[in-house]
């Protein structure tokens, strides 16, 4: 484990988000360019992410399964957007077992197609509605740019995948799964995104209307981190989804998908870090607490070591994830950078005045230097360290919500939005329109985020920030990744 610091965030960012994912350990890179290794302290971050949402995914009454990686190729070419979306980043298998196949396989970049079949199959009567599906997978897609977590070749991810016999239906769902999303990253991930619909131009290819959730990074562009999208009866027509209805009638079925990616990892290290590491949110840290013993001799050690086991089994018991680290030879200052690289919420130390007070120190990751230090007793801890955790958490939300929204500015001018976004996100009138869309794409490297559901003017319009014509709703434009 390296001891050196990590490059500055105001000296490189890009620099400084790839020094913190190798040097917390979170992944590596692989052989396969544009692939990466998830680290097991990476991983459990993911297993965290994936718990919060499949614990979210079930109360919302969806089931889970799993359907094949490799797809006929002639299924993505039955929804005409899909396919042309898609084909310049799939991977095609043509040979297996040594021949040339019949047909070629395509590697899922996304399941809308292979579960459209099966739900064809599975979908008779309006009985069988809705069908709520959710599948934990690996997809590829061959990207040329990639970035560990926040674009790689392969990902993980899950989709949903839903079908209604009305579209009022469908619509209800893919919003409701939006919020689940943004209760998700709010409440767990700490991170305080703004749901919106995509503009026409960056729906998802075969959508009728996407959504999605959009977060502020600490560099300020946006990172889209969760998608859910109203499919309309697109998938339903291509793949023959349909049902019976109560006057025995053939209609076709209304059908949803949305995802969420290894992505939210990479989102959830560029909200909160800082030039220590990471810092991660109480809730979906791996460790939430970790003891370091400080002791300098073996007369000292005995006590010390006692107070550190019955202290850490103390909270272990009360459900905490708690780590000792008791390695030899590492000096209490190494221990107390290493763990805040990795960005560990709560740190407790005991020593040999701490054994004689009934005490121990405890320092917070989210407050630097001697502020975020406290000395507190032994009797109590687990509530202390409970109630700590929580106001992490908050207090996580909290930074990551002010700076966000000290770098939102609503503009009134094209003038204005070219300054702005820059180096921060415009707020502004918008028609929606694709030649105003590309022109702010062309001379500002900036696009559309979403239109926000929650909209600073209800009920008002305004002129587009581009071509004047009168506009209903204000958009988010930022760079992004
Ligand atoms: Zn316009």
């Amino acid at each position: 484990m390296s001891q050196q610091g990590v490059t500055p965030q105001s000296e490189d960012f890009a620099r400084w988000y790839t020094d913190v994912v190798q040097k917390a350990d979170l992944a590596d890179y692989s052989p396969v360019r544009g692939c990466m290794i998830i680290k097991p302290y990476g991983y459990e971050l993911w297993e965290g992410v994936k718990a919060g949402l499949d614990r979210r995914f079930k109360a919302t009454g969806h089931q889970n399964a799993y359907f094949p990686l490799f797809i006929p190729e002639s299924f993505l070419k039955r929804e005409a957007e899909h396919v042309e979306g898609f084909s310049p980043e799939l991977a095609v298998v043509t040979i297996g077992g040594g021949k040339e196949l019949e047909e070629p396989l395509v590697v899922r970049p996304t399941s809308e197609t292979i579960i459209g079949w099966a739900f064809q199959k599975w979908i008779q009567s309006h009985r069988d509605l809705p069908l709520l599906i959710n599948q934990w997978a690996n997809v590829v897609r061959w990207e040329l740019r990639t970035r560990l977590f926040l674009r790689t070749m392969e990902f993980l991810w899950q989709e949903g995948h839903t079908a209604h016999a009305t579209h009022e239906e469908a619509e209800a769902e893919t919003l409701q799964m939006l919020g689940v999303y943004e209760d998700f990253a709010v409440n767990d991930a700490a991170i305080p995104v703004i749901p919106g619909r995509k503009s026409d131009q960056e729906r998802f290819a075969g959508a009728v209307f996407s959504y999605s959730i959009e977060a502020m990074m600490r560099d300020r562009k946006a990172l889209q981190a969760g998608t859910s999208h109203d499919l309309g009866q697109n998938f339903a027509r291509a793949f023959d989804i349909r049902y019976t209805d109560e006057n025995n009638e053939l209609q076709y079925c209304w059908t949803t998908s949305w995802g969420l990616s290894t992505r939210m990892v990479g989102a959830i290290v560029m909200t909160h870090g800082d030039d220590k590491g990471l810092r991660l949110p109480p809730r979906l840290a791996p460790i939430q607490v970790v003891v370091v013993p400080i002791y300098r001799t073996a007369e000292e050690q005995g006590p010390v070591m006692d107070a550190v086991n019955r202290v850490s089994t103390a909270l272990r018991e009360a459900g905490l994830r708690v780590h000792v680290d008791a390695r030899a030879n590492l000096s209490p200052g190494f221990k107390f950078n290493d763990w805040e690289m990795r960005g560990v919420p709560l740190r407790v130390e005991i020593g040999p005045k701490d054994v004689a007070n009934h005490t121990v120190a405890l320092a917070r990751r989210d407050i630097a230097g001697r502020e975020g230090k406290q000395f507190v007793p032994q009797a109590g801890l687990v509530e202390t360290v409970r109630a700590l955790l929580d106001d992490i958490q908050a207090s996580l939300l909290r930074q990551a919500t002010e700076f966000r929204d000290q770098h939102l500015h609503e503009v009134r001018s094209y003038a204005e939005l070219v300054e702005v976004v820059d180096d921060e996100w415009a707020l502004a009138w918008f028609c929606g329109g694709a030649a105003c869309e590309a022109k702010i794409k062309d001379e500002t490297q900036a696009t559309s985020r979403c239109f926000p559901l929650k909209q600073p003017h209800p009920g008002e319009s305004g002129p587009c920030v581009v071509c004047g014509q009168p506009a209903r709703e204000m958009a988010y434009f930022a760079k992004a990744y």
